[in-house]
């Protein structure tokens, strides 16, 4: 199903609610492992994109979208996450513009899925991180595998969305058990086993809320 910049509004709203309700488990989680303004951070960056929620709706160019939606991130959000969820968005606005000289109005499953993986790939290149060192990166890269392995099969969306989701969960949960060696976590060495990542954690939630949202499922 080819969706227009319009239903932004409705992604927004989904992921700052699956943030308010998770937000005691992923300050626990942050306070464990970084300085638990995990939070707090990611909140103050869904309330600035919920101000511009209108303006986003309005967007005829999904590459302008994203581009906004990077811009908006970077300047609200401190800590680690702001610069990576930033750079997220402006990489996918980058991608999805490719060599167009106008990037496409309508964005579906296949032309997603490349984009996010380029994008994916730009945020371990900021982090200089890779997969297995218990961060959102543990997330994000078995989403884009599941996000192109379900283009190319050619899925239907909610084949799709359950897909994306059961590897969001995977990757979160793979953390678990690691050891932290990116971040503020990775000062505490052996003691951070057993705690799932807070940036991991949260990833999957908004991902998972997006999915939902996307296919009608409530949660
Ligand atoms: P800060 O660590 O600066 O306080 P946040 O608390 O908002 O920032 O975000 C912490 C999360 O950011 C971690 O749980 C982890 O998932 C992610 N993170 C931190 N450093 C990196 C990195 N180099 N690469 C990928 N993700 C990272
Ligand atoms: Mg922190």
């Amino acid at each position: 199903m080819p969706l227009k910049p319009s239903i932004l509004p409705d992604l927004i709203r989904a992921a700052a609610e699956t943030i308010d309700a998770h937000a005691e488990e992923v300050t626990a989680l942050d306070q464990t492992l970084g300085d638990g303004d995990h939070v707090t951070n990611l909140q103050r960056g869904l309330k600035a994109l919920s101000a511009k929620s209108d303006e986003l709706a309005q967007m005829s160019d999904w590459s302008n979208a994203f581009q906004k939606i990077g811009m908006t991130v970077m300047s609200s959000v401190g800590g680690a996450s702001g610069s990576l969820y930033g750079t997220l968005f402006i990489a996918l606005a980058k991608a999805y513009r490719g060599d167009r000289p106008v990037a496409p109005t309508s964005l579906t499953l296949e032309t997603f899925a490349g984009t996010f993986d380029e994008a994916v790939a730009a945020v371990q290149k900021r982090g200089k991180t890779d997969v297995g060192q218990k961060t959102m990166v543990d997330t994000l890269v078995p989403v884009a595998d599941a996000l192109t392995a379900a283009a190319k099969g050619g899925e239907p969306s909610t084949g799709a969305a359950e897909k994306v989701k059961q590897a969001a969960v995977a990757g979160m949960e793979s953390t678990r058990d690691l050891l932290a060696t990116k971040g503020r976590a990775s000062y505490l060495g052996e003691r951070t086993r057993g705690i799932v990542d807070a940036g991991a954690r949260t990833s999957q939630l908004m991902i998972c809320a997006i999915a939902d949202a996307l296919t009608g499922q409530k949660t």
